[in-house]
């Protein structure tokens, strides 16, 4: 079955008879068992519940995967990912990083033991050089968030299988319309679902999809265990934020690639950070292992003045985190998702006090245009 269409019937199991187009929202805690001993295949909503269960199918058969899990946020996924590790396990990841897996990182899970090395992924010989016998897993996303690099997943994943070691690959920016890391060779993949899976700005979600029978058995155990799991109504969300994945992917990689050509001759703007222009430095492996570039922009203005014009100014396009929604968003990754993240290793990656991000929605390109050009003034 085409993608497109498995986005609008997903897991195409009917949970009742009524003839309902739609999953019902399964609004239970509990499910009472037919006999001693009996179940209906659901006993408690934090282990199972119906409407989860749709869009976590869902999500697996989206992403190739053994199996997905939904949480209630990304970070809540990563977080109960990182209980998969033990004191002592060592973790190579992204230098590039959101700024809330950051966090999490050195502030809670250094706590229990595990230690990181970030380095630019982009660049395998580096990674090998940190590879130690401690180490467990790589860790990396693909475009990073916010520079926009870009990892060649398939060569990365013969260098984890040929160490042992697991990939983990957040997916959030490109979604499975664009991209696929457990074709690639990938072992787990992470969504915020509150991101482009969503799509309408009102849900906080996540995901973890694993590649494989025995990943699924041991990151079931910690869901069920630590609970994070997404409610039936939130689980519902999704379901309907994903009927239209594909046509929104579409559509909002097409207004980034105008946009990100109209900021490139701006006067204002010093430099533009979009995967999709031929220009960016893996344009070609992004083509070589994506369907597509996304729909995030970076871009470094030429003064820290304009960066304050712009984000007072925008009138349309609004001054705030996330991304991915059909409303466009412009960030300031110094102040809001990177604020953890210390100064020079930020500055070290570019991401500077004149950096902006943008996250390129759903209305006309020619209003999201004149936003911009009335906040950059001239
Ligand atoms: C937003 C985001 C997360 C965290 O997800 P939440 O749903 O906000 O908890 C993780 N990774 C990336 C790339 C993100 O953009």
């Amino acid at each position: 079955m085409d993608f497109k269409t498995l986005c609008i019937h997903g897991n195409e199991v009917k949970y009742d008879d009524t003839g309902s187009i739609i999953v019902p929202i399964f609004q239970t805690a509990t499910f009472a068992h037919p006999g001693v001993g009996q179940s209906t295949g659901y006993d408690y909503s934090r282990v199972q519940n119906p409407t989860r269960e749709h869009l976590e199918k869902t999500i697996a058969r989206l992403e190739s995967g053994f199996d997905a899990m939904a949480f209630s946020s990304g970070m809540a996924a990563i977080t109960a990912l990182m209980e998969m590790f033990s004191p002592g396990d060592h973790i190579i990841a992204s230098d590039d990083l959101y700024g809330g897996s950051h966090r999490l990182f050195y502030n809670i899970s250094a706590k229990n033991g595990l230690t990181f090395d970030l380095v630019n992924t982009s660049d395998v010989s580096q990674i090998e050089s940190y590879i130690r016998p401690q180490t467990k897993a790589l860790f990396i996303e693909t475009p990073t968030n916010p520079m926009m690099q870009v990892t060649d997943i398939a060569l990365v994943s013969r260098i984890a299988k040929s160490r042992n070691l697991l990939l983990i690959v957040d997916n959030t920016f490109l979604t499975p319309y664009f991209q696929k890391p457990i074709e690639l060779g990938a072992d787990i993949v992470i969504h915020s679902g509150t991101k482009y899976l969503g799509g309408h700005n009102d849900t906080l979600a996540g995901f973890l999809v694993v590649a494989n029978d025995q990943l699924a058995e041991r990151l079931r155990f910690i869901y069920k265990t630590t609970g994070a799991c997404l409610s039936p109504f939130d689980s519902w969300l999704l379901i309907r934020g994903i009927k239209t994945l594909a046509v929104r992917m579409e559509r909002q990689q097409e207004n980034a690639y105008q946009l990100a050509q109209w900021l490139s001759r701006h006067s204002k703007v010093k430099k533009v950070y979009f995967v999709g222009l031929a220009t960016h430095p893996d344009y070609e492996v992004s083509k070589r292992q994506s369907t597509g570039f996304g729909a995030m922009i970076s871009f470094e203005v030429r003064d820290e003045e304009t960066v304050k014009d712009v984000l007072e100014r925008v009138a349309l396009i609004q001054y705030a985190e996330s991304l991915g929604g059909v409303e466009s968003l412009i960030t300031y990754p110094v102040m809001q998702t990177h604020a953890d993240v210390p100064e020079e290793q930020r500055e070290a990656k570019g991401i500077n006090g004149r950096l902006l991000r943008l996250s390129v929605g759903l209305e006309a390109v020619e209003d999201l245009i004149a936003d911009l050009e009335q906040a950059l003034g001239v």
